[in-house]
């Protein structure tokens, strides 16, 4: 995997070649290891224009509560390292949307534009969330959750095949890891979180279906001591590549199984705003102090 640091954006990672010859031959993956090794404010801070709009380049992405502290952006390099041994081992051509955990990689649109310049199968972002301990009276809020843009450029049926593909993301989490399901996203269907004109790493994918996966809360102890742990990290990575095997290879598993909801889903305490992680999200709104040095 190449490393060093660069001090200005990179325009994304490399494209590496399959290693073996497996199920996925053929197919073109982008995985996006969320934020950036490096925070540049002014860069990070700065609007772009996205397919949802005006945005922020990027957030910083949360961190543990450790000194030092433990990034989001090193567990999402981490465990995407994992997801890419296994995809080139299945036969995958893998884009990475930046080169290391050093730098300064793409504005979340541009990293959706990867995807489509290459006609992309599969693009897979990944994540770790930071919800505070006691927040919404949640004591102790751990899992995984799977985040899709309702507002994609590829329209309705690209939707669809994004929510399949977080269906099957949903289920192969929870049948080839230990970790449980969110229990601080209590979305429809059970686990995904369709977010309505707020991502923009996804918002601009043309063909290529995507989902974000947050593999768990980076602020509870317990959850994150799981989350360091290289063989936690390789199970999660290894229920996301047989997910996205599922979504390309298996007809059954390639159209949404729940019914689409054509409305943002209203959180159980009835407000929208106080939406759980939504400081933490790639390009949501709220920003919370701390969030970014
Ligand atoms: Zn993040």
């Amino acid at each position: 995997m190449p490393s060093g640091a660069f001090s200005k954006p990179s325009k994304g990672g490399p494209t590496l070649g399959p290693v073996g010859d497996g199920p996925l031959a053929g197919k073109v993956i982008v995985v996006d290891p969320g934020h950036n090794g490096a925070f540049n404010p002014a860069y990070h801070n700065a609007r772009v224009s996205s397919a949802i709009g005006g945005t922020k380049c990027m957030e910083s992405g949360t961190e543990s509560d450790e000194k030092p502290a433990f990034g989001e952006h090193e567990l999402n390099w981490q465990v995407s390292q994992f997801v890419v041994t296994r995809l080139l081992a299945e036969g995958a051509t893998v884009i990475l949307t930046r080169p290391d955990d050093e730098g300064v990689g793409p504005c979340n649109p541009e990293r959706a534009e990867i995807a489509n310049r290459a006609g992309a199968d599969f693009f897979l972002s990944v994540h770790g969330d930071g919800e505070r301990l006691g927040r919404n009276g949640i004591a102790d809020p751990q899992g995984f959750h799977v985040q899709i843009e309702k507002r994609i450029v590829g329209g309705a049926a690209l939707y669809d095949r994004s929510l399949a593909a977080a269906e099957n993301m949903i289920r192969q989490l929870t049948a080839m890891t230990e970790e449980p399901l969110s229990n601080y996203v209590p979305r429809q269907p059970p686990g995904i979180w369709q977010r309505t004109g707020e991502l923009a790493v996804l918002a601009g994918l043309e063909t290529t279906p995507g989902v974000l996966v947050e593999v768990g809360n980076m602020k509870n102890p317990a959850n994150l001591a799981r989350l360091k742990d290289p063989a936690t990290q390789d199970a999660l990575a290894a229920a996301m590549v047989a997910a996205i095997e599922d979504t390309l290879l298996k007809p059954e598993f390639q159209t949404p199984t729940s019914k689409p909801t054509p409305t943002p889903t209203a959180t159980p305490s009835g407000s929208a705003s106080a939406s759980p992680s939504a400081s933490e999200s790639p390009t949501a709104t709220a920003s919370t102090p701390g969030e970014t040095p």
